[in-house]
């Protein structure tokens, strides 16, 4: 009597990588339930069991299902919103901003749906995520049908779910309690990464993760920069550091260890922890190339990811088993290192190691789940087959095949995709409603890319300063001449400083638009600090009034910021259409004139054709009438300081300089 079982795949190649490495030609295999019940050959499966339904994979290959090991599925919605960019300016220009202002549970669960739309059609079965309002990732991927750990992240700063990271832990704890038990869904907690978490931030995630048996998700050596900073701050690698605050006394998925070397090999390897390279994602964003063949000799758990899809930007991970099978081979000047079979070895046997889930997942084996992908080899990017050489189906998978060759994708038994037919996701709803949420971040970012106020606010810490600037500006013969008459009766001194100040001016032909000014100020009188201070200032178009005798009112809006990013960054992120640098050597007095508080400079521009030296005398208010009595003031003090009104200048310095 033959065996009842619900469904045999037959007559494909079956490519078990199971730790033989079985390649059955003509071969089958048959499902009960959630189950693998048998592997082997068509004849034989097709005495031994009566099948509900055979499905004929003639042509094909029946492979286990892929397994996405670091991805952010629902930044699919993000996808395409910025590219060719540096990480810093795409992660503090773009993708917080945009988060903490859109980033809701209706975006998560559409952006999931996108996603698992997107793997079930490129044949991925499993997938590990990181990201907010996690359990909407969750509800969105159990629906699917898909197998996944889902990780919430956790930040020292407050995210889209949580104002600080107490809080995120709590909604973790509650979240990895509500889906304990699930079949397919496995909830758990994701420090996001070192240089964004504290070390309390990972001892709890690692209770959280030792209490409920789940694998602690992270980005470790994502960049040389990070390397470079931990090296500093820690005296330790990203690795070591994870090692040293408990994150592998748990299950460890680790994104990336793209900057890894032999040490941090060892410290992986003997923890078993899952190691996630992501080659689009790294390659896009120039992190780096992962040492997929270093990691892999060092017996690491090597798993691949795409990341999320705002910087790779698919979800196809076959793509990504090809890139790690090509750029081991380009930067080594070595074709024979990860061969094909050990680059699809990331996406399935290895890669279930390596999300701690090899008891279930990633061979075709009786006593596994039945996940499952048939790849059509029919097409004409695979023709011809050979099958001479056993390891030519590993060749033709990982070389030919597209994402577009998955005919059929099965988790637990079940068909998520069949004959090409999406059967748990309404693709056309899920494109409208990700779309209609992309249409909303559309305008957010259309109207924020042409107000530099937008732009400066988004990357935090702006400060409006008082809007009237009173300001009169002289050329003058004879500095010294001047210095001495601020000693005298009718001034007080509050302050006196010398300093070097590099302005970089970041402007637009559109002079409406304002203009971005970075200054870079050394202070160079004794006893002054010796780092430099570094401001951004935002200045919008001054509606000057001219009818004020000896002095120009500016009134104005300014804006500004601590600058606590390099300039490369600010010119990358305003992208400017003209820069003019202006270097001055500056003697400022504070002083009070009558009651009232002025700024008297001194001023040589270095390296101009028009050197000076320059007087500026200035005050800021927030009153008009204030700065009508000042202006009255300012004519007095030019008198006192013997300043003519042939002398004075109505240009700033950066208009003086732009004319070169
Ligand atoms: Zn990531």
């Amino acid at each position: 009597m033959p065996e009842l079982i619900d469904t045999l795949l037959t007559g494909g190649t079956v490519v078990t990588m199971d730790g033989d490495g079985r390649v059955i030609e003509q071969g089958a295999v048959a499902i009960r339930g959630r189950d693998i019940v048998a592997v082997g050959p068509a004849h034989e499966l097709r005495e031994q069991f009566a099948a509900g339904e055979t499905i004929d994979c003639a042509g094909c290959a029946i492979i286990p299902g892929l397994i996405n090991a670091h991805a952010h599925v629902p930044m699919s919605l993000l996808r395409g919103l910025v590219a060719d960019v540096q990480l810093d300016v795409w992660l503090l220009g773009y993708m917080f901003p945009v988060e903490s202002k859109f980033v809701t549970p209706e975006f998560s669960y559409v952006g999931t749906q996108l996603s698992c739309a997107e793997m079930i059609r490129s044949g991925t079965t499993t997938f590990v995520d990181m990201y907010f309002y996690e359990d909407e990732v969750a509800r969105a991927a159990d629906e699917a049908g898909m197998r996944a750990i889902c990780g919430q992240s956790v930040l020292r700063f407050p995210t889209p779910d949580a104002p600080s990271y107490d809080k995120g832990l709590e909604y973790t704890r509650a979240f990895m309690q509500k889906w304990q038990g699930h079949e397919r869904v496995t909830a758990t907690v994701a420090p996001h990464a070192p240089y964004t978490c504290t070390d309390d931030i990972y001892r709890a995630a690692a209770a959280l993760a030792a209490e409920f048996d789940t694998p602690l998700i992270t980005h470790l050596s994502e960049t040389a920069r990070e390397n470079k900073e931990s090296l500093q701050e820690r005296k330790l690698s990203p690795v070591a550091y994870s090692e040293s605050v408990g994150a592998f006394s748990v299950k460890a998925i680790a994104a990336h260890c793209v900057h890894t070397d032999e040490r941090d090999w060892a410290i992986l390897s003997k923890h078993g922890v899952g190691a996630a390279p992501c080659p689009s994602s790294n390659l896009k964003l120039a992190s780096g190339i992962a040492p997929f063949a270093g990691m892999l000799a060092a017996g690491v758990n090597v798993g691949i990811g795409t990341d999320g899809p705002a910087s790779n930007d698919d979800q196809d991970l076959l793509n990504e088993v090809h890139l790690a099978a090509l750029l081991p081979k380009g930067v080594s000047g070595d074709p024979t290192i990860v061969p094909a079979r050990q680059a699809l070895a990331l996406a399935t046997s290895l890669g279930a190691k390596a999300v701690h889930l090899a008891h279930l997942i990633g061979s075709l084996e009786a006593g596994k789940r039945a996940d499952i992908v048939v790849l059509d080899l029919r097409a004409l990017h695979t023709t011809p087959r050979y099958s001479y050489a056993p390891d030519s189906i590993y060749t033709q998978i990982v070389y030919s095949a597209h994402a577009s060759d998955v005919r059929h994708t099965l988790v637990d038994g079940r068909f998520l995709l069949r004959d090409r037919q999406l059967l748990t996701v309404d693709e056309e709803r899920v494109k409208r409603e990700g779309q209609a949420i992309a249409d909303r971040i559309n305008a957010f970012l259309g109207e924020r890319e042409s107000n530099l106020l937008d732009k400066i606010v988004a990357i935090g810490g702006v400060q409006q300063a008082e809007i009237f600037e009173v300001q009169v500006k002289a050329c003058i013969a004879d500095a010294e001449a001047i210095a001495a008459a601020l000693n005298g009766p009718a001034f007080t001194i509050t302050k006196a400083t010398e300093r070097t100040q590099y302005d970089t001016y970041l402007m637009f032909a559109d002079p409406a638009r304002g203009r971005v000014r970075y200054r870079e100020d050394h202070r160079r009188d004794p006893g002054a600090r010796l780092d430099p201070k570094s401001t951004l200032t935002l200045t919008v178009p001054a509606a000057e009034r001219d009818d004020f005798p000896h002095a120009v009112l500016l009134s104005r809006a300014r804006y500004t910021a601590p600058a606590d990013r390099s300039l490369r960054f600010y010119r990358e992120y305003f992208q400017p259409e003209m820069i003019v640098e202006v270097e001055k050597q500056r003697r400022r007095w504070r002083v009070i004139y009558k009651d009232e508080d002025f700024a008297i400079n001194i001023d040589r521009l270095v390296g101009s054709t028009e050197p000076g030296p320059f007087l500026e005398i200035k005050s800021r208010t927030w009153s008009f009438r204030d700065a009508e009595h000042k202006v009255a003031l300012i004519a007095e003090m030019l008198e006192h300081l013997g300043v003519s009104e042939e002398q004075l200048v109505k240009q700033e310095y950066v208009e003086m300089e732009a004319k070169h």
